[in-house]
């Protein structure tokens, strides 16, 4: 279907080499688009490209380190090399340490911070110009139930998913004049290498994720694909500055 075929599109996902990002990378590569994998471990970049490969869709990996604002820069830099276009940025790449706020040092507020939310802003913004040159482009930003909810291992992490959901609201104002959408995705309890941890570390997790999930189950990254697919292509083109929930109904049982 027309409406939403990425054909030609070029797309970009942090944090794409694994987890939720390689589950939506998929999807837009299915759809049609070129993908740029970027991340740091080389070597899970350059698997998760042949993954989209044999897809049938066009992959290529940049090494970014998100926390650096050049590393962003050049990101999309060799995005527009080698591709002469970038349609859409997915700011999917995160981290997270879980403690108890008094126990958190500054070192690793920031980690958090700059990984999970200056990343987001600083790509964006290096996206913009080659964007709005080309009649229009896609955001799509990561939040996470903790843009929502509290928890008390989570201080951190939780401000950057709370600003994450105001960034992309800002920036969606400010560029739809441009033909530029930007809207957040909020995942649930999904499997990856993130949580995996957390369900190791956190006695009952695993079953409390699963009682509570009017879905009766974790997300999978290919619960992704579809929510990529509608946010990157022209299905989505009035939609600015939305926060979507895709968790199995966990953030609306009362
Ligand atoms: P993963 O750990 O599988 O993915 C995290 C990705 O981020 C990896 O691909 C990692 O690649 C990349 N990354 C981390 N730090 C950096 C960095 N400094 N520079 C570049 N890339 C980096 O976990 P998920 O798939 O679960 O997480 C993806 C997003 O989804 C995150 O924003 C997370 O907060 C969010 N989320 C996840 C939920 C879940 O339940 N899993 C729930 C809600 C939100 P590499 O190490 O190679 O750099």
């Amino acid at each position: 279907m027309q409406l939403f075929d990425l054909t030609g599109r070029v797309a970009i996902v942090t944090g794409g080499n694994g987890g939720i990002g390689l589950g939506m990378a998929r999807g837009m590569a299915e759809a049609g688009a070129a993908i740029v994998v970027a991340a740091r471990d080389e070597a899970k970049s350059i698997e998760a490209v042949r993954e989209l490969e044999g897809l049938g869709a066009q992959a290529v990996a940049v090494r970014v380190d998100v926390t650096q604002e050049v590393s962003c820069r050049a990101m999309v830099q060799s995005t527009l090399d080698q591709f002469g276009r970038l349609d859409i940025l997915v700011n999917n790449a995160g981290t997270t340490i879980r403690k108890q706020p008094q126990e958190y040092t500054l070192e690793e507020w920031h980690l958090i911070l700059e990984t999970n939310l200056t990343s987001a802003f600083v790509s964006s913004q290096a996206a913009y110009p080659a964007m709005r040159q080309a009649g229009g482009g896609k955001i799509i930003m990561i939040g996470s139930m903790m843009s929502i909810f509290g928890a008390s291992f989570t201080g951190p992490y939780a401000a950057t998913k709370g600003g994450i959901v105001q960034l992309a609201k800002a920036l969606g104002c400010a560029w739809a004049k441009d033909n530029i959408q930007v809207n957040s995705v909020l995942p649930g309890w999904i499997d990856s290498a993130l949580t995996r941890r957390a369900r190791r570390d956190i006695a009952g997790l695993e079953e409390r994720v699963v009682a509570r999930t009017p879905a009766g189950r974790w997300g999978t990254p290919d619960d992704f694909t579809g929510i990529a697919v509608f946010l990157a292509s022209p299905a989505s083109d009035f939609i600015t500055g939305a926060a979507i929930t895709v968790d199995g109904g966990y953030s609306v049982q009362g």
